[in-house]
């Protein structure tokens, strides 16, 4: 199925990111944390790439699995410090075993990885329209990508994947939903229409929000930061704690008129099946999108 589809189902859905292992030998168990996620039916399970490409071949492994149980798959791609080669090569692979979404991104580039003949996910986009009929989407970013000059430039780069054949957005994470609202606004307001899909970290350790706050640069509001004052020396209350922010915040963005929700699941089953246990009588209920 296209993830375009359920998207526009007019439901609340939740979708859970998986993200693949380093080595072989990992292997069956990552294919475990695939069945279990997918035991919690969610909307769809996507699964992240590595951005040197070493992953690459465990990303279609995993969403294979998806598949295989029951569960459609978005097959996250990256391209900039890869050869079109290898990029044909990937996409060949989810066309064999008829994986139909792909996220397509550009990555970042480790400081020792030669840089590819790609410059922008866009250029990744229209790449993949040309080798079959994928349903492809996009990353964007609430508070802007740090790349980014401006929100004005920002949101030129988010039209021209548009453009390129990008159907939907998946953001980054927020932990502030005011940030996601007028996102969504300045987004709309520049037209660009696509299904936006809110991506919802749930914190469980208090040691992660330091490295968050290092790679995706997004802001904590002083709830969540007095949760991980409060709780980073008893690991069990953090863990419920970071579940019931989460919960409350994907609580909100439904209540807000948010349809899609995906939740970086961090290969973790337990604290997806929380959430997804929290919002049961949510999921799945008709509701107009904005
Ligand atoms: C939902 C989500 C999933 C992710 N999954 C992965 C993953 O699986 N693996 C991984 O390695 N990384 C992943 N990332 C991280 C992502 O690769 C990085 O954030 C990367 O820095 C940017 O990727 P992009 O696709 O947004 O790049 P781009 O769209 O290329 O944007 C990067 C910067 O360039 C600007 N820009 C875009 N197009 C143009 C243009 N044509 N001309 C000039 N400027 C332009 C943008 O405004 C932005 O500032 C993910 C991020 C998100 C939000």
């Amino acid at each position: 199925m296209k993830v375009i589809d359920i998207l526009n189902n007019g439901k609340v859905n939740v979708s859970c990111e998986l993200f693949p292992p380093k080595q072989f030998t990992q292997l069956t168990g990552a294919k475990q944390i695939v069945r279990e996620v997918a035991a919690l039916d969610p909307s769809f399970i996507s699964v992240t790439y590595g951005a040197g490409g070493g992953t690459s071949d465990h990303t279609v492994d995993l969403v294979r699995a998806a598949e295989e149980n029951g569960v459609t798959a978005l097959a996250h791609l990256t391209c900039y410090s890869s050869a079109r080669e290898k990029v044909l090569n990937v996409i060949e692979a989810l066309k064999k075993n008829r994986i139909e979404n792909i996220l397509a991104l550009r990555g970042d580039r480790a400081s020792d990885a030669p840089l590819g003949e790609f410059r922008h996910a866009s250029e990744l986009m229209e790449l993949i329209a040309s080798q079959g009929d994928f349903c492809v989407g996009g990353a964007c970013y609430p508070e802007c990508h740090p790349e980014s000059r401006s929100l004005a430039a920002d949101l030129d780069g988010l039209k021209r994947k548009v453009a390129s054949g990008c159907r939907f957005f998946t953001t980054q994470m927020f932990f502030d939903n005011a940030v996601f609202y007028k996102f969504a606004y300045h987004l709309r307001s520049a037209g660009i229409h696509v299904p936006l899909v809110a991506g919802v970290m749930p914190v469980t350790q208090s040691s992660q929000i330091e490295r968050i706050v290092k790679l995706s640069g997004c802001g904590i509001p002083l709830e969540l930061t007095a949760i991980c004052d409060r709780f980073a020396d008893d690991p069990a209350a953090m863990k419920q704690a970071g579940i019931a922010f989460a919960t409350n915040q994907i609580i909100d963005l439904v209540a807000s008129g948010v349809n899609n929700i995906h939740i970086y699941t961090m290969n973790k089953p337990d604290i997806a099946r929380a959430i997804m246990n929290n919002l049961s009588d949510i999921i799945g209920k008709q509701g107009t999108n904005v």
